[in-house]
């Protein structure tokens, strides 16, 4: 669901999916699942640390929603709202809210908004750099690089964005399964080994 994507993409940041799924249920449980970003921005501070605990640096975090929620809050929660702002407006206004950052914004964009924008993640930099060994370290010049070579397409978007995230989590992981790889006949890392 939407809803849930926006808040986990606050509640990614610095831990995997696993703790974040757990504290989104806890957010369920407490909350039910209709109209979940409302009742969210409606709790104190210290009740939403509680209940996204499982997520880690639950303190820090249930301020970064609670900023978010705010944002969306002007726009009474409305999706369809933010999904009639143009793409370049609604990423200004979403980098403008403290705790968000270039990848949450993206994810948030390309995920529960509906807008064709590249996600540039750690799994982005490693596979560009072992696969094509490029180098690229900023984040809005890899966003332009692959926006520059794909058309502006939301389904293609999610599902390169996506690859790229399992490639990197079944192969390309810390120390390289280049011998089980798929593409270790076209990649510049494991060119080097031989
Ligand atoms: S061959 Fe190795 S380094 Fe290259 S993409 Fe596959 S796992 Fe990564």
């Amino acid at each position: 669901m939407p809803e849930e994507i926006i808040i986990g993409a606050v509640l990614t940041q610095n831990t995997n999916w696993k703790n974040v799924s757990r504290a989104i249920e806890n957010l369920k449980k407490a909350l039910g699942e209709n109209d979940i970003l409302r009742k969210a921005e409606a709790l104190s501070t210290e009740k939403l640390a509680e209940l996204i605990r499982p997520a880690g640096f639950f303190n820090l975090k249930a301020k970064r929603l609670k900023a978010l929620l705010a944002f969306l809050k002007a726009y009474d929660f409305d999706l369809n709202r933010l999904k009639s702002v143009p793409t370049d407006a609604l990423r200004k206004s979403l980098l403008e809210v403290k705790g968000v950052g270039k990848e949450t914004a993206d994810s948030i964009l390309l995920y529960a908004l509906d807008k064709p924008v590249f996600v540039v993640d750690s799994y982005t930099k490693r596979l560009l750099k072992r696969l094509f060994n490029i180098d690229l370290q900023g984040y809005d010049e890899i966003k332009n690089l692959f926006e520059s070579e794909y058309p502006p397409d939301l389904a293609l978007y999610q599902e390169l964005h996506g690859l790229i995230v399992e490639h990197a989590k079944r192969y390309c992981v810390k120390r390289p399964k280049c011998d089980e790889c798929p593409l270790q006949e076209n990649c510049y890392y494991a060119s080097q080994l031989k």
